[in-house]
């Protein structure tokens, strides 16, 4: 019989089982048209084999035609393995959530809460005090305020007290953060207006006192973020600036995006990074920062400092637009009863990537070498090198770690790196030296296998897709 003719009927095919479920989940008319788009391929010679029964013939058309309705319902977003070596990746999402916070999400999400309703008055309630308690705990600040995310918290601090009047900036710290957030949009979007001072690589305190007028609203520091003016630089300290703002009883904000609670003793990694606790000691009246940077916590952006302020940000009508939801309040709140017991602070991932030592780093890579050992042609290198906290954190921080770089006759860096992209889980990683590199720092030791099963099907020459 020719192959031709074994094709079984559409009628047929559409009572095989796959398309009968299929047709419940995306209907009659879809299911037709993908079977019968499947039939044209196999005709079309899509499968290799002349000789076919029929049952195999539908068979091969059931499955390509039900992965092609699955593949239209498939979610978009989906999980990956860093392998980056970027702790705080913006790019594949930020802080991954601890066990604690995921399980409080999803008993919220399941149900009703006490979002905006006070459980005592058996009245109407802020939506705005879940938070407040544990982050005033943490930072030591007299109130708090979370909204959607840092640019959120930076643009309704600046609306609501800085409005039609001045903020005094300087000039080293007007940077783009990434991502489009540029301080000087920003503080255009608030109403507020624009006052520089000082050059891009040195600004000193009488800069600032110089610029102080009945027009200015605040004194404005920004995290300097992802980049470092190296060699003739200067900039006052900030219980300098404190205090020149003080002087003329403005408040001082500090815009500080990477959020580092601030510990004792420091982590080595981030000795040199300005903390939330530093800043208001030293003077600050309101800082900002992400809840999913150093915090480890969800996409949420945190206002604290002076009650006063705080209470007057929280009254200002584009609150409401900015707004944080109830599954980022549970995991905030979640992720901040972990802060506060310094046992419980490993269970937080982006915490527990930060400090784990180079020897669990490389017991991970070595368990990686072992499952990738006896595979395709493959050869694979332990090696040390460096994480980076990433996120907006001291740009050059770097925490020593173990690499596993990999190579393979049948690709060049650059197709091998393209395949894990597209496996399944898809594998971010980075090139160096003409070789794949997979920094263990950031893959959690629950991915360890995934990770060589993609790093072999990568890794195959093209015929054994
Ligand atoms: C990351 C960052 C922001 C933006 O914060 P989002 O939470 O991404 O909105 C703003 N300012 C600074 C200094 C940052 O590092």
């Amino acid at each position: 019989m020719s192959p031709r003719r074994a094709i079984p009927s559409i009628d047929r095919l559409l009572e095989r089982p796959a398309l009968v479920a299929a047709i419940i989940r995306h209907g009659r008319e879809a299911v037709t048209d993908a079977t019968r788009r499947a039939a044209d391929a196999w005709r079309a010679g899509a499968s290799a084999a002349p000789d076919e029964t029929s049952d195999r013939i539908g068979a091969w058309i059931e499955a390509r035609a039900a992965a092609e309705l699955d593949a239209r319902i498939a979610p978009s977003l989906r999980a990956v393995i860093n392998a980056t070596g970027v702790v705080i990746h913006t790019n594949l999402g930020r802080a991954p959530l601890a066990a604690e916070a995921i399980a409080h999400v999803g008993r919220i999400a399941a149900g009703y809460t006490n979002l905006e309703y006070d459980l005592d008055a058996g009245a109407r309630g802020r939506r705005q005090i879940h938070g407040e308690r544990l982050l005033c705990r943490l930072t030591g600040a007299e109130a708090a305020l979370v909204v959607n995310n840092n640019a959120a918290a930076a643009l309704v601090t600046l609306a609501a007290l800085a409005a039609g009047r001045e903020v005094i900036v300087s000039r080293g710290e007007l940077v783009e953060i990434g991502g489009g957030f540029r301080v000087p949009d920003i503080l255009a979007q608030s109403g507020a207006t624009l006052r520089e001072v000082g050059t891009t690589n040195r600004t000193r305190s009488a800069d600032y006192a110089a610029a102080i007028s009945d027009r200015t609203a605040l004194i404005l520091r920004v995290h300097p973020s992802n980049f470092r003016i190296e060699g003739f630089t200067e900039r006052p300290d900030l219980a300098d600036l404190a205090a020149i703002a003080h002087r003329f009883h403005l408040p001082l904000v500090e815009d500080l995006g990477s959020g580092w609670i601030g510990l004792e003793p420091p982590l080595p990694s981030l000795a040199h990074e300005s903390s939330v606790v530093d800043s208001l000691q030293a003077g600050s009246d309101i800082v900002t920062f992400s809840g999913d940077k150093l915090l480890g916590g969800p996409q949420t952006g945190i206002v604290v400092g002076r009650r006063d302020l705080v209470s007057a940000i929280g009254r200002h009508p584009l609150v409401r637009a900015v707004r944080a939801d109830k599954l980022a309040y549970a995991a905030l709140e979640a992720t901040l009863a972990l802060w506060a017991k310094s046992p419980s602070r490993g269970a937080i991932p982006v915490f527990d990537m930060l400090t784990a030592p180079v020897a669990v780093v490389a017991a991970r890579a070595a368990r990686l070498i072992d499952y990738l050992k006896g595979g395709a042609a493959l050869t694979c290198r332990l090696e040390r090198g460096a994480s980076t906290p990433g996120g907006g954190s001291a740009p050059e921080a770097a925490i020593p770690t173990a690499l596993v770089t990999v190579t393979t006759p049948h690709h060049s860096a650059a197709a091998l790196h393209e395949r894990l992209r597209q496996a399944t889980p898809p594998v971010v990683a980075r090139i160096s030296d003409d070789h794949v590199v997979l920094d263990l720092r950031t893959v959690r030791d629950a991915d360890v296998e995934a990770l060589a099963l993609a790093v072999r099907s990568a890794a195959a020459a093209r015929s054994e897709d």
